[in-house]
């Protein structure tokens, strides 16, 4: 995950402020955040990360309250 001085995130392949965090991958180790569809489509294409579910991002990075 990439954030700049204000606390936003920003595009990870174009580096853009990204105003609605809905385009996200998640691999095991981090989540990546895209501005738009494109730029999320595009970073698959050119690295083919290894994507998981959430759920499973969560576990490592935090867990509370989401055990069953
Ligand atoms: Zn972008």
């Amino acid at each position: 995950m990439t954030q700049d001085a204000d606390g936003q995130l920003a595009c990870d392949l174009c580096g853009l402020v990204v105003e609605k965090d809905r385009y996200i991958i998640h691999t095991r180790q981090t989540r990546l955040h895209f501005c738009c569809d494109g730029c999320q489509g595009i970073y698959r294409m050119l690295h083919q990360p290894e994507e998981v579910p959430p759920e499973e991002v969560e576990l490592g990075a935090e867990k509370n309250g989401t055990a069953p």
